[in-house]
């Protein structure tokens, strides 16, 4: 992937930082900050964690990032790909992507209710194939 193309599709500067996260990103698929932090510090050890998530939710904004919202727990952050729905193992706290229709469950909802969604997290909590 050209990330350098990512971003300035995005109308965004390109630096090595935001490059090193967009790499780290497309690497571990999901990681959550603390994570994306330790490892971003090997690399530019002079970035700080205000630093790291400025250039976080600036690409968040330009939907380069997604973060995913995850239950009693901190969220995670991907590269932003099609509307999916994610398996949590609750043992190891694994997140898996699952590819799903998410249309296809917008329009379930739309039939039956009236209720207007804005965002829609879909996530299946349970134990991985290692936990069980
Ligand atoms: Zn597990
Ligand atoms: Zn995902």
């Amino acid at each position: 992937m050209n990330y350098e193309l990512l971003l300035r599709e995005c109308n965004m500067k390109v630096t090595p930082q935001r490059l090193g996260i967009l790499a780290m990103m497309c690497e571990n698929g999901h990681i959550s900050i603390e994570d994306l932090y330790v490892k971003i510090k090997k690399q530019f050890s002079s970035i700080s964690l205000a630093t790291l998530y400025k250039n976080v939710n600036a690409m968040i904004d330009v939907s380069l990032l997604k973060e995913v919202k995850l239950p009693h727990m901190k969220s995670k952050y991907e590269l932003a790909k099609t509307p999916h729905a994610h398996l949590l193992c609750e043992s190891c706290g694994v997140l898996e992507d699952l590819e799903m229709d998410m249309n296809e469950v917008s329009h379930l909802l739309a039939s039956k209710s009236d209720f207007k969604v804005n965002e829609t997290n879909l996530i299946f909590s349970g134990t991985c194939h290692n936990c069980q």
